[in-house]
């Protein structure tokens, strides 16, 4: 039997948890669906990530608002994925951050993706119409930002690492917290998505400069959320071994086909049941083929094209 598209049968909802991971730093987690975040400043917020719709957005602020009803002046989007920013006209934000990649990227395939993505796990947006258009960044940097939280509570530091998830990822770090929001830069036991990926990149320097802040809690992309030095590794190691197996098998396959079935073997047995692994592999794997043959930069990814590479890998 086929298996269905993506995650389109996938309508189970997930549990929501709020951590607080210090004082003024929250974050939400959700077994696997994406992660926001939230960092109190001395009279105001900083949020990071905005889900999928403002209606999705403002659930996990009225759960935010429990903790705080400081005014939101900053949200940050770590890169230009629809279930990211799609969300962010609910948070109300003086100034909507980005890397200066991730504006170019929105208005170059924003649009694609949305039509992608939605198709892809329509559970994620909660009443699209309630999406008024795509999402621009008011303020954007090529190497790093600094939010002066006021009072004494120190530095909240956007940092660009170089190519990895996408052209434009940035994290989010707390030198004083040693906390670190890593995007999609890094899963904690959820299947990587890699299918506007720079494989080589990611997995060497930029993995790298991640791991080189020595986080002792990171909020990854998706999973839990990782506390202590060695939950912190064992999260980028694993995001470094599952960029690593891929590009050994389908640097070794002599075709799409082949490179897709030898990635999925050799991934199954340690990734296979975490979330979003069936769905992400065949533009995962798509991805990776082009890079390794030349293509510099991810092709857009469209609802017709979402299609025609599921049936041919994964159907
Ligand atoms: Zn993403």
């Amino acid at each position: 039997m086929a298996k269905p598209f993506a995650s389109s049968a996938d309508l189970g909802e997930k549990r929501q948890s709020l951590e607080t991971l210090a004082e003024g730093v929250y974050a939400l987690t959700a077994e696997g669906d994406p992660n926001v975040g939230a960092v109190e400043g001395e009279d105001f917020l900083v949020c990071f990530e905005a889900l999928a719709t403002p209606v999705a957005a403002r659930a996990w602020l009225a759960r935010l608002r429990e903790h705080t009803d400081k005014p939101i002046r900053y949200l940050v989007l770590s890169h230009y994925h629809a279930v990211r920013v799609l969300g962010a006209s609910a948070f109300g934000a003086d100034v909507i951050v980005t890397h200066e990649k991730t504006r170019e990227l929105i208005a170059e395939r924003g649009e694609q993706d949305w039509a992608s993505e939605y198709a892809r796990m329509p559970r994620l947006f909660k009443e699209p119409a309630s999406i008024p258009g795509l999402t621009w960044p008011t303020a954007t940097f090529s190497d790093r930002f600094t939010i002066d939280l006021g009072g004494d509570r120190g530095d909240l530091v956007l940092h660009y690492c170089g190519r990895g998830h996408t052209e434009g990822d940035l994290v989010a770090w707390l030198p004083r917290q040693r906390i670190l929001f890593a995007g999609d830069l890094v899963e904690s036991q959820a299947a990587l998505y890699t299918g506007d990926a720079f494989h080589r990149d990611w997995a060497s320097s930029t993995l790298d400069r991640v791991a080189s802040f020595g986080a002792e809690t990171l909020v990854g992309g998706r999973g839990a959320v990782a506390r202590g030095a060695g939950e912190v590794e064992a999260a980028v190691g694993q995001t470094r071994d599952f960029l690593a197996v891929m590009l050994r098998e389908v640097s070794a396959a002599g075709t799409l086909k082949e490179a897709f079935e030898h990635a999925h073997r050799a991934l199954e047995p340690r990734y296979g049941s975490w979330p979003i692994f069936e769905h992400c592999l065949p533009f995962n794997v798509s991805r990776l083929w082009d890079e390794l043959h030349g293509v510099e930069r991810p092709r857009v990814w469209t609802a017709e094209r979402d299609r025609e590479v599921w049936d041919e890998l994964q159907s």
